[in-house]
């Protein structure tokens, strides 16, 4: 007999889009095949973990016939495509990116059937047309040769060398971690507001391994601008680069950020630029980026409401009087609202009612869950943990069950310390891969041994900046003792309005160090 194998079951939604159908078969198969809990993830998909080998055919197709998908959620293709949630109907640039995400999604899809032969018996769901551009696009490869719909005209006989990640945003709105994605598009306009482009930075990714140099995270370059009528043909350009010239003997070189690493931006353009067939322009000039996370009641621009939900972890479930998976469900039951997850592992409801605003409040009360942003402790509304252990086999240790027990020691020692009013950008991850983004945190903690983490620090709060490495393996229990002469060092240095974060990075490592060994404790 076989053993029951448990698996982790992750969506695709570009943009994080969430229909209420969808939802509701989540929160069922969470329940009939799951472990009770939804996790959302920080590429804006959702997670069902604990799902039996034998059940995962009826769990996916569940999904497809609700409108949503795995395909492509994992492994060496092009991943879930990221677009800032936030649902403005008044601001043309948001729906560009939303539109643009799911294009892009399209766009790289892979075109295998046996998708649908081993989960569906061969049956086709589609969760929404193809615009026609995108099909054609997909369907042309570099020569200008037509594919029909089986084969792989652009990921080719085999993949990519590793995965590859994608996002959409708008010009200022870094909602989505801009610098850490494979390929990031940012949407311009002209002054009427009508799309003319894309800026395009390429080459982010944050995975690493311990103790290996030649591994790295690394932030996205500006490569360009290109038109909106040429955006496919670019970005099958870049993926065809990829596909070509990536690293497919070493996995931990694959990525296309060693490729541009190694190449350097000029001669990637170059190539990209061949595989395009005519020069890529100059990259805009862009405002400053900002991070957002949309919490709390907002307009939509559009008469109705949204509002976003800050979810500790990303855990959605039902634990003692707090009763969020019900209070998700009841508000989908009786309201049928789509959803937006968001990088943060939060979500929002969008297309609300203004007449419904009071029940919807009301169900959260009822069910023990906060809806005031401001009454969220700053430390746990910008953190964010991957699920680590006891769901993912590449932990080394915990990290979604660690981290809220460490912010409060942390909020006890910034209170102690008179820095109380602080809000610092804290991610964890149970290992080097780093799903949270670890290294674009103020303070990041990265699983490095049985609770044990490498430090990294200077990362700012808009997610610009790349964090430092500080020190290998801090054992989880000395931890406020390690981080109270950095703390004590900001509260008494740093300038006028400067993050914990942007204070490590102007001192540096060293001066950190020097200070540490010198303090005395409170
Ligand atoms: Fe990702 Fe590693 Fe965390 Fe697993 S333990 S979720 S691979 S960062």
């Amino acid at each position: 007999q076989e053993k029951d194998y448990q698996m982790m079951l992750r969506t695709r939604n570009p943009g994080g889009f969430i229909p209420a159908q969808l939802y509701l078969t989540l929160d069922r198969l969470s329940d009939e095949y799951g472990n009770h809990t939804l996790r959302v993830t920080t590429r804006q998909g959702f997670q069902l973990h604990g799902i039996l080998k034998k059940n995962l055919k009826a769990a996916i197709a569940a999904i497809v016939k609700s409108m949503g998908s795995t395909l492509g959620a994992c492994g060496d293709l092009n991943r879930n495509v990221m677009a800032p949630p936030a649902p403005y109907k008044n601001r043309r640039e948001y729906q560009y990116a939303w539109e643009y995400a799911d294009k892009i999604a399209d766009l790289l899809r892979p075109q295998t059937g046996a998708y649908y032969e081993i989960w569906l018996d061969g049956e086709k769901f589609l969760s929404g047309e193809e615009a026609p551009e995108v099909k054609a696009a997909r369907q042309q490869n570099g020569h200008g040769t037509t594919f029909v719909d089986k084969e792989e005209p652009i990921y080719g006989e085999h993949y990519m060398p590793r995965k590859f990640k994608c996002s959409v945003t708008v010009p200022g709105d870094n909602s989505i971690d801009v610098y850490t994605h494979d390929v990031s598009l940012v949407v311009i306009t002209n002054n009427e507001g009508e799309l003319q482009g894309f800026n395009v930075l390429a080459g982010g990714g944050m995975g690493r391994t311990h103790n290996k140099e030649e591994s790295f995270p690394r932030l996205a370059d500006p490569i360009g601008y290109v038109a909106k009528k040429d955006i496919y043909a670019l970005m099958k350009a870049i993926v065809a680069t990829q596909r070509d010239y990536g690293d497919r003997f070493n996995r931990r070189h694959a990525r296309m950020k060693y490729l541009i690493e190694d190449w350097g931006v000029e001669k990637f353009r170059t190539q990209v630029e061949q595989y395009f067939g005519q020069p890529i322009e100059p990259f805009k000039p862009l405002p400053d980026w900002k991070y957002e996370d949309y919490l709390g009641w907002n307009e939509q621009g559009d008469g109705k409401l949204f509002f976003g939900l800050s979810i500790e972890n990303g855990r959605v479930k039902d634990e003692g009087t707090f009763q969020l998976k019900t209070a998700l469900k009841q508000i989908v039951t009786q309201f049928q609202l789509p959803m937006r997850l968001t990088a943060n592992h939060n979500l929002i409801f969008y297309d609300i009612d203004p007449d419904h605003k009071n029940a919807i409040e009301t169900i959260f009360n009822n069910c023990g869950v906060v809806t005031v942003a401001e009454k969220i402790d700053p430390l746990t509304r910008y953190s964010m943990a991957c699920p680590a252990l006891p769901t993912c086999g590449l932990a080394i240790t915990e990290s979604e069950r660690a981290l809220p027990g460490i912010i409060e020691g942390i909020r006890t020692l910034l209170n102690e310390l008179d820095l109380g009013s602080e809000e610092i950008v804290i991610r964890m991850t149970g290992c080097p891969n780093g799903c949270a983004r670890p290294y674009m945190a103020e303070l990041g903690f990265v699983g490095s041994g049985p609770e044990a983490y490498q430090i990294w620090l200077g990362g700012t709060p808009n997610q610009t900046q790349l964090a430092q490495a500080y020190i290998e393996k801090l054992p989880h229990k000395e931890i406020e003792r390690f981080l109270e002469p950095l703390f004590a060092y900001f509260k008494q240095d740093r300038v006028a309005g400067e993050s914990f974060g942007e204070f490590c990075s102007r001192v540096g490592l060293e001066a950190l160090r020097g200070f540490s060994e010198t303090y005395q404790p409170i």
